[in-house]
């Protein structure tokens, strides 16, 4: 067993921490508090292949691996989590889907021009009613002459309000339950009858637009059918067991800027003369964090690795994403105990860092929806 990244995974990793350090984190407090789109870090994303990694080149991609993806996102993440996002639906949940599922003229047309950076994708299976339970979603799409219909509001929906494509969950048949489930690939800037609803605002992740997707009699041609009618759930659930590796990546990420940022601060900061990184009861919380988020590193890459040599990581990947996210958000509340006053107030990162934290426990599936996950595995398996 190797613990050791090739010379390749190190050479992007270094690449994508050097251009989050130089790039990124100076702007994620200002992105966070404005709740700005970062354009021109997307675009320098997508130059750097990083919108794209797995994808193959002549789709328009990186042509590296899922390994790859992780470190390189865990360096993006841990200067900005809303940046972390951006790139992470892009890659898990619009590129992913195209790539696995789409035929070589769809990935020309659908899958190119949001691997290379060129536009975001985004990923709509939530709506108001259908959240743990997409299956009980109300989309549809009705086969028409050249194509499809398709009426309905997602929710939720990440880079919604600045994506130019999006993958796209409806109902082709009502009759057939979760079997009549299908994917669509849409150009929503050519989509008639698409229009943007509410852009939210949220706790953290500021900067990463969380918006409505509303179809109202929107016409997409034939083509924008992803697979095979009624393979459209089973592709999007495929899906999301990739994206959450994603998600393992961004917390383990946000985990490290919160132990870095406790541990500097420990080590300058002085009560009853002394620092207070002397007192063992911080010490304890700092050798706490670095263990659970070395594990969940640990946990993320072993996901990743199973991927890249395609063996079954449902199972993993769910492990790692709530595992991940857990214990970031445990290391987020002992990461402003160790500030104390300084973090709860703005002027430090930690406070944006418990905010950001809280998101990944929540998308690609809950932790309680993890949980099952993890269950119905092993209890499959036994
Ligand atoms: C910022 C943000 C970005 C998002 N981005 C996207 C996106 O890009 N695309 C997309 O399609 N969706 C996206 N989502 C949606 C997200 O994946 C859902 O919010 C999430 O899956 C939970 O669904 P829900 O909010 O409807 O909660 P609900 O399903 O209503 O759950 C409410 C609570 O009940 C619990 N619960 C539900 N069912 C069970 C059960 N069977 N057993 C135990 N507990 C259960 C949940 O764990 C949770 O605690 C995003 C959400 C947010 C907030």
């Amino acid at each position: 067993m190797q613990f050791r990244l090739t010379e390749e995974q190190q050479m992007v990793r270094d690449m994508a921490r050097r251009f989050a350090e130089t790039e990124i984190k100076p702007k994620a407090a200002e992105l966070d508090r404005t709740h700005r789109h970062p354009e021109e870090i997307v675009r320098m994303m997508g130059e750097l292949k990083l919108l794209g990694i797995v994808v193959p080149e002549e789709y328009g991609g990186g042509g590296m691996d899922y390994i790859s993806y992780v470190v390189s996102l865990i360096e993006i993440s841990k200067a900005c989590a809303s940046t972390g996002v951006i790139m992470s639906v892009n890659n898990s949940l619009y590129c992913f889907p195209v790539m696995a599922f789409g035929t070589h003229e769809q990935k020309m047309k659908y899958l190119y021009p949001c691997a290379s950076g060129e536009y975001l994708g985004c990923y709509g299976l939530t709506e108001a009613n259908a959240g743990s339970d997409p299956a009980s979603m109300r989309t549809t799409a009705t086969k028409v002459e050249g194509g499809w219909v398709i009426n309905g509001e997602k929710k939720f929906i990440t880079n919604g309000n600045v994506a130019t494509y999006c993958v796209l969950a409806a109902v082709t048949d009502k009759e057939k339950g979760y079997k009549g489930i299908s994917s669509f690939v849409i150009n929503l800037k050519e989509t008639k009858g698409f229009s943007l609803g509410r852009v939210e605002e949220k706790l953290g992740i500021c900067a990463s637009g969380t918006a409505e997707l509303v179809f109202e009699n929107a016409f997409v041609p034939e083509d924008a059918l992803l697979g095979k009618e009624g393979d459209g759930l089973k592709q999007m659930l495929t899906t999301l067991d990739g994206g959450r590796i994603g998600i393992a990546a961004q917390a383990v990420g946000i985990g490290k800027a919160i132990l870095e940022e406790a541990i500097e601060y420990s080590k300058q900061r002085e009560q009853f003369g002394k620092p207070i990184s002397s007192f063992q009861a911080i010490q304890w919380k700092l050798a706490d964090m670095a263990t659970e988020l070395d594990a969940a590193e640990l946990l993320t890459l072993r996901a990743a690795w199973l991927e890249d040599n395609h063996l079954p990581y449902e199972k993993e990947a769910a492990m790692a994403k709530m595992y991940a996210s857990d214990v970031t958000m445990r290391a987020a509340v002992e990461g402003i105990q160790i500030l104390g006053g300084y973090g709860y107030i703005k002027e430090y990162p930690m406070e944006r860092h418990f905010r950001d934290a809280k998101i990944c426990q929540i998308y690609e599936g809950t932790n309680e929806i993890m949980r099952l996950v993890i269950a119905r595995n092993l209890l499959r398996h036994r």
